[in-house]
């Protein structure tokens, strides 16, 4: 048991933040959150205090949860962003996936790839990895071994793409099992089903991977309707059915309550109560669907339909792991669309979009991304006195907003996940 004390800042619903000046979070040994109050209650009152806002300008804020980023792209960070969706992936990602059936590539861009994710306070991803299994599996031990959460995806992909990228559908389960095995240990780490999308798997891949999914209780990410010309294919290749959602939910990919899609920049009518029906979170990528030109997803429009809207950074189709810049992202796109397309539907707050980088995404772990009773204790502690600590008269909101578009991986001085201090990964 550990009793933190200092200022702390969070989200329990997307409406407000709620703050508690010098107060007190206690939080059990296996790492979740008992008590949080002004003071210390009876019966702790001897207990050694952890002071985590020794500074001005410190303060603790919920950790981030990235719920959709591609691992073998982050080579590509910030870069070939000229082309939209399917030629962008055949003309850089497919090339650069390729690479990843070396063990020693993998691990030279994996490690990095966590490093950083550490570094901007990501303490848990929802990852999609490739086609490699051993390169996969590498990736769950690095996210292990750095005390960090994540669900891990063995990508499946038979169609449409280059052959040395393409898995067979007869041996994915295996594979998929394998994984399985290799995170059981592993406390924060686990397996999630990966078919890529539509277009990239047969309808024997989809079923199969359905059926794992169903038999394992596993959780299943993919993209969907994330760009004009994807959205004409997939109804090219599936003609039956009538929507692009209807062909994963066809094959058992969305039946559980643990599914995440990322984009639905397009995703409407019958679509969305599908999507609504299966309780399917989607997974709001604003600065990849910038960059590729995809669209802007109308996010207000899933929220008011009660539809779970979380925040990934899509790296590389996004160019930032940092959430923050997520967050900012998803604020401003959303005022664009507020302003070119309809002024009755109104634009994100920030507190919407922070509750669904921490509370929303943190929802896949378990409870997670909040700082309530039951909660796992996620937390970054944030120095801002280069930017708002030098002013005592800002409050403990405007210093968050200021964090949300100003801040970077300066000013997080401290990570915690599931309770436990995460010291910096060694590459
Ligand atoms: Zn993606």
């Amino acid at each position: 048991m550990t009793i933190y004390k200092g200022n702390f800042v969070w989200t329990s619903s997307p409406k407000q933040f709620e703050s508690l000046e010098q107060g007190y979070v206690i939080v059990d040994d296996k790492g979740v959150i008992s008590h949080v109050g002004t003071h210390i209650p009876p019966g702790y009152e001897n207990a050694p205090v952890v002071e985590l806002c020794s500074g001005a300008g410190e303060y603790v804020i919920p950790a981030m949860n990235d719920l959709h980023v591609h691992a073998p792209q982050y080579r590509n960070q910030g870069m070939a962003l000229d082309l939209e969706l399917l030629p962008w992936l055949n003309t850089y990602t497919f090339p650069e996936e390729s690479k990843f059936s070396d063990p020693d590539y993998a691990q030279s861009i994996y490690s990095r790839f966590v490093y950083n994710l550490w570094k901007n306070g990501t303490m848990r991803a929802a990852v999609f990895a490739t086609i490699h299994p051993e390169a996969t599996k590498l990736l769950a031990t690095l996210f292990d071994r750095a005390g960090m959460g994540a669900y891990i995806g063995l990508v499946g992909m038979d169609r449409n793409c280059p052959q040395e990228l393409r898995n067979e559908a007869n041996t994915i389960e295996a594979q998929i099992i394998d994984l399985i095995h290799h995170t059981k240990s592993m406390p924060l780490v686990s397996t999630i089903v990966t078919p890529r999308f539509v277009p990239a798997c047969t309808p024997t891949m989809l079923s199969i991977m359905g059926k794992v999914a169903q038999e394992h209780h596993l959780p299943v990410q993919s993209h969907l309707s994330e760009n004009k010309s994807e959205i004409a294919w997939v109804a090219q290749l599936e003609p039956e059915s009538p929507s692009y959602a209807h062909v994963y939910d066809k094959y058992g990919l969305m039946s559980d309550s643990s599914t995440i899609m990322a984009h639905c920049c397009y995703s409407q009518g019958e679509e969305l109560q599908l999507l609504r029906q299966r309780h399917v979170m989607i997974i709001h990528c604003p600065t990849s669907n910038v960059n590729l030109g995809s669209g802007i997803a109308p996010v207000r429009q899933f929220i008011d339909q009660g539809i779970r809207v979380a925040l990934g950074s899509d790296v590389s189709g996004g160019h930032q792991l940092s959430m923050f810049r997520v967050i900012q992202y998803a604020i401003q796109m959303s005022k664009l669309k507020w302003a070119f397309t309809d002024k009755q539907m109104p634009y994100l707050t920030l507190s919407e979009a922070f509750h669904a980088a921490t509370k929303v995404g943190g929802s896949l772990f378990g409870k997670v991304g909040s700082f309530e009773p039951g909660y796992a204790f996620d937390a970054l502690v944030i120095d801002d006195s280069a930017l708002s600590g030098w002013d005592k008269q800002y409050s403990p909101l405007q210093r968050v907003e200021r964090c949300v578009y100003l801040a970077d991986d300066r000013q997080i001085v401290r990570r915690y996940c599931q309770g436990r201090e995460i010291p910096e990964p060694q590459i």
